[in-house]
């Protein structure tokens, strides 16, 4: 399947791989960082002004130092700039330079700082946004395969930390790169040879630096995948709270969350200590380079062939240089950690939604609700058929009753009506044209499902129904609330239609979210309904307002019900028995009692035991 690269690709095992990485990213986000070109341009100049003003930092300095402090230090002085002034001149002019400079830098910094968080900021909400609607578009079939939670790790915590590293990381990583560029072409033109001296370091800093970042990488990496694991395995533990505690299961999930989440703290502990590491690493050798420059520095001061002046610029763009490589090695860290993070999230854009509008797809004109399945056939697996060679044609307004045992492929049937998955061969039909000829939008639009557990979202009562047909009037939702039989009792709610649903709607009956999951298919007035084993669950008296409610839901509608209990299938005007994706038996009723094969024996059995069992569907199949 096409989702097989966020869920197999493999992960660049050091900084030099994750180049690739990076540079994918920026290629895939490419449309989102050139929309905010203005700013980056601008945070741009304002980078390169404050990298300038550290470098002019040591020169008022040096300035005094050979004019005023040692102008005769050396025997043969070279040519001194502003040696004809006026000591005091020069040292007040100097005293204003250091703050003019220091100025230059601070408000350079304010605007490049300012205005790449800005654009970071602008960009992740635009990747977010993105994000989000590619989820809400990729089949079943992935959602199936995918954990939730780390869907929402992906579109919370490593969205976050792509933007906070840009901002936190990326900005003073190119600052510091580029003074220290900057630092290195001044010490070579001021004097080759103690530049040699002092860059002699860094084949050393380079080696030290990658070996490490490359293990702070795979730590990182294996830290993030152990959090995505933790959000899915909680997420997962909160949507079947009530399984886990009617099973007892609380402990034994407790004890596996806190193993996972201990592990990922040593992760944490470790990529510290990497980091840590590699900074006093970097610090002894700019100890090393420092005492090397001084060494030399001194002779050739002595000699004439540089002033003190000279010696000092060099020694403090030693140390300056020292300080961002010190912060290299935590922003590396950072990096690697982001880079993981970006591919994540670009791993999940490059997923491509297996059902997509075809090309020339038009909108789906008001259905009549005529349905025909044309020697469909459709397995999950390519390998593996769940549907074979199913042939039936449903009229406009009749009510289809699909009943089988259990895996024998209903679900999957009525999830191929809503184009979550296409046939593997054949066709479905709606009023005679095939529905990959329609948008799908516009197809979903036109069909309402009631499913057995049907999802109410964690906002109020009156949203959850106009969740139907977006834009619905405070009137079109109460009388569909009223259709569904749930108008009394959300009246009787402290605040009516205004009250708020616990997560999945856990705060009302098992009755009262089916009658507000009616509601809401009722109000989009489709020609087409859905019943997946609505009423299952509930005890009589529930059971009996629902159905009452679906009854009228379902008036003058193409309605595909299914269902194990026989009694509901009694009236449909066709039942259609499907057994392991075969369709065995068609017809009414009467027809298929008269006909005296699985159906038959199979209400008989039921009527015996006075209720529907879905062992003994199983037993039939058996
Ligand atoms: P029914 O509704 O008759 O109980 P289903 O259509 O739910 O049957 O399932 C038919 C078969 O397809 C079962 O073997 C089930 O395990 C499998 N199945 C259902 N949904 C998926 C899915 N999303 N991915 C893979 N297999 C699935």
């Amino acid at each position: 399947m096409n989702s097989s690269p966020l869920l197999k690709r493999k992960r660049p095992r050091s900084l030099q791989a994750a180049l690739p990485s990076m540079q994918r990213i920026v290629q895939r986000f490419s449309p989102q960082i050139r929309k905010q070109g203005a700013l980056l341009s601008l945070s741009t100049i304002g980078l390169f002004v404050e990298v300038l003003a550290r470098l002019l930092e040591p020169w008022p300095l040096k300035l005094i130092f050979d004019n005023i402090i040692v102008p005769g230090a050396s025997a043969t002085p070279r040519s001194i700039p502003f040696s004809n002034l006026d000591p005091t001149m020069l040292l007040v002019g100097a005293a204003f330079a250091v703050i003019g400079v220091a100025a230059l830098q601070a408000g350079a910094a304010y605007v490049s700082l300012v205005g790449m968080s800005l654009a970071a900021s602008r960009i992740v909400t635009e990747i977010r946004a993105e994000l989000y609607t590619h989820l809400q578009r990729l089949s079943l079939s992935f959602h199936y395969r995918a954990k939730s939670g780390d869907l929402i790790t992906r579109i919370t915590s490593d969205i976050d930390r792509l933007r906070d590293v840009t901002v936190t990381a990326a900005v003073p990583l190119l600052v510091n790169t580029v003074t220290l560029i900057g630092m290195i072409g001044v010490m070579f033109y001021m004097d080759w040879e103690l530049a040699l001296i002092a860059i002699a370091i860094f084949p050393l800093f380079v080696l030290s630096t990658l070996k490490i970042t490359k293990r702070i990488h795979n730590v990182a990496r294996q830290q993030r995948k152990r959090e995505g694991v933790m959000a899915a395995a909680a997420a997962e533990a909160m949507g079947a709270i009530k399984v886990v505690q009617a099973l007892s299961l609380e402990e034994m999930l407790e004890e596996m969350f806190s193993r996972e989440n201990e592990k990922s703290l040593e992760d944490v502990a470790k990529t510290q200590q990497l980091s840590a590491g590699l900074q006093r690493t970097v610090e002894l050798l700019v100890a090393v380079a420092t005492a090397l420059v001084l060494w030399r520095g001194v002779h050739l001061v002595m000699q004439g062939s540089a002033t003190a002046g000279d010696l000092l610029v060099f020694i403090n763009y030693l140390k300056t240089a020292y300080r961002p490589t010190r912060q290299l090695a935590k922003h590396t860290a950072m990096i690697s950690k982001a880079t993981a993070s970006g591919e994540r999230i670009v791993d999940l854009l490059d997923v491509v939604p297996d059902i997509r509008d075809s090309r020339g797809a038009i909108s789906a004109p008001p259905f009549q609700g005529a349905v025909q399945f044309k020697n469909v056939c459709f397995g999950y697996d390519p390998e593996k058929l769940i549907l074979k060679q199913l042939n039936f044609q449903v009229r406009p307004g009749d009510r289809v009753a699909l009943v089988g045992p259990s895996g024998g492929g209903k679900s999957t049937l009525v999830s191929l009506l809503l184009r979550f998955y296409d046939p593997s061969m054949g066709q479905i039909l709606v009023d005679g044209h095939d529905l990959r000829a329609y948008k799908l939008a516009s197809l979903r639009r036109q069909i309402s499902i009631v499913l057995q557990d049907s999802v109410l979202f964690g906002v109020s009562i009156r949203d959850n129904i106009s969740y139907g047909s977006l834009g619905a009037t405070d009137r079109e939702i109460e009388a569909a609330a009223k259709l569904a039989n749930a108008h009394d009792f959300i009246m009787g709610l402290p605040n009516g239609y205004d009250t708020l649903l616990g997560e999945r709607g856990a705060t009302l009956s098992g009755g009262q979210r089916q009658r507000i999951a009616i509601a809401r298919a009722a109000i989009r007035r489709a020609p087409i309904v859905i019943l997946d084993e609505p009423t299952v669950g509930l005890d009589n008296e529930n059971e009996q307002a629902v159905t009452e409610a679906l009854r009228r839901l379902t008036r003058n509608c193409t309605t595909f019900l299914i269902t194990h209990d026989l009694r509901a299938a009694t009236d449909a005007d066709q039942i259609l028995y499907i057994e392991q994706g075969c369709l065995l038996e068609q017809g009414t009723h009467s027809e298929l009692l008269r006909l005296g094969q699985r159906y038959a024996a199979l209400y008989k059995m039921q009527a015996a035991i006075g209720m529907p069992l879905e062992t003994s569907m199983t037993t039939c199949h058996q």
